[in-house]
């Protein structure tokens, strides 16, 4: 690739820096990046999918696709299955069976590039072949219906892991941005957590409030993660960890994957994000067809947003630096949040873009080793923890 913006980007904002080698650190930072697993414990590309969209066509909108991911050196990003919540009881049930059958529509139409991966062995042996590796997850602890039944049903589709809550409080466990209701867990909520941690299911706790977070912490005998949150240190918005939480995640062995969304990552950005999250959680009575419509409308509104960002690709590695310093380097992945946010810092507008940011980590001094372990060896240790191979 010629200069893109990204490249001009890490120039102009390095504070003091003579001007770099720019197309020198990022060839670096692709070389690293091809040897890499290459995990991003967050997208949100398979609802674009259910909206017609050709995963295996390069596109100019949205920020996922599997040219992209090739061009971009991810190998293994996670994909979710993200429920909005006002998709309620059965209708979340459905709708996370639409989002699995049109992941596999993915799978099936693109076998010599794509593949299920539900173990940290097979996700290695999917890189290493070439391929990328999806591994299956669930945005929203709603769509289990309050049952364990559906749950485990979800085990047996593939899926290895699931945020507790997302946007709204579930019936067990109360989410960062509403109002609490359970103080934490509930009982059975605490069930949920012993449950994904009896059949090999990666406990996420990004999205829940922040009792929550400890409770979940307080009964789980395996390490979680935080799939796709940042630094409250840097922007404070309840959707990010403090350090407290980062250190207590850190005890646990677990691994927080940074957010490049807008607000996660600069506080000047931080406004646009809460009236995205308000708008995700208003509630119509719909059901079936009419409900998935409104869906529809309402994820192409996001995605149509023109936001205007101020946080660039230095920003976002700020926070991975933040992190790395409250938990250390073992504790620390990436979670874009790709698909799932209006817009992301400057200089990282898609995955295509993702070496600009190990070029910067690079030429902050990080060892390349180090930077492997960010790119998705930290993750895979702790699904190889959770699932037991
Ligand atoms: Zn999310």
């Amino acid at each position: 690739m010629s200069s893109t913006s990204a490249d001009k980007i890490i120039s102009e904002n390095r504070r003091g820096v003579e001007p770099i080698t720019v197309d020198k650190i990022l060839e670096r930072a692709r070389k690293l990046m091809a040897e890499a697993v290459g995990i991003d414990s967050h997208i949100d590309t398979i609802q674009r999918v259910m909206m017609g969209e050709d995963m295996g066509q390069r596109h100019d909108s949205g920020h996922v696709d599997l040219p992209r991911l090739r061009e971009g050196e991810m190998h293994a990003p996670f994909f979710a299955l993200w429920v909005p919540v006002f998709f309620r009881g059965a209708e979340a049930v459905r709708r996370t069976l639409d989002l699995r059958d049109a992941m596999q529509s993915v799978l099936d139409k693109y076998k010599d590039q794509i593949a299920l991966a539900t173990t940290a062995a097979e996700i290695e042996r999917i890189v290493k072949a070439g391929k990328i590796s999806a591994f299956l997850t669930i945005e929203g602890g709603h769509t289990i219906d309050d049952d364990l039944r559906v749950l485990r049903m979800y085990y047996r589709l593939g899926i290895r892991s699931m945020t507790l809550t997302h946007a709204r409080n579930t019936n067990w466990a109360d989410s960062s941005s509403d109002t609490p209701a359970h103080n934490g867990l509930t009982d059975f909520g605490k069930e949920v957590v012993r449950e994904m941690n009896r059949l090999g299911m990666i406990v996420d706790l990004a999205h829940v409030s922040d009792k929550t977070f400890y409770d979940a912490l307080a009964v789980t005998s395996k390490a979680v993660i935080v799939s796709h949150s940042s630094m409250r240190a840097i922007s404070n918005v309840p959707r990010n960890m403090s350090d407290e939480m980062v250190r207590a995640l850190a005890k646990n062995g677990g691994v927080i994957g940074i957010n490049f969304g807008m607000g996660f990552i600069n506080p000047n950005d931080a406004d646009k994000l809460k009236s995205a999250t308000d708008t995700e959680a208003e509630a119509p009575t719909l059901t079936g067809q009419a409900l998935d419509a409104y869906a529809a409308e309402n994820a192409q509104e996001l995605f149509a947003q023109r936001v205007s960002v101020v946080a660039t690709v230095e920003d976002v590695a700020d926070h991975v630096d933040h992190a790395v310093k409250i938990a250390g380097v073992d504790h620390v992945g990436i979670g874009s949040d790709f698909d799932g946010i209006a817009a992301t810092a400057n200089g990282l507008e898609d995955v295509s873009k993702m070496p600009a940011l190990i070029a910067v980590l690079l030429k902050r001094g990080y060892a390349e080793s180090d930077l492997k372990k960010i790119l998705g060896d930290n993750v895979l240790r702790v699904v190889r923890e959770v699932i037991g191979q």
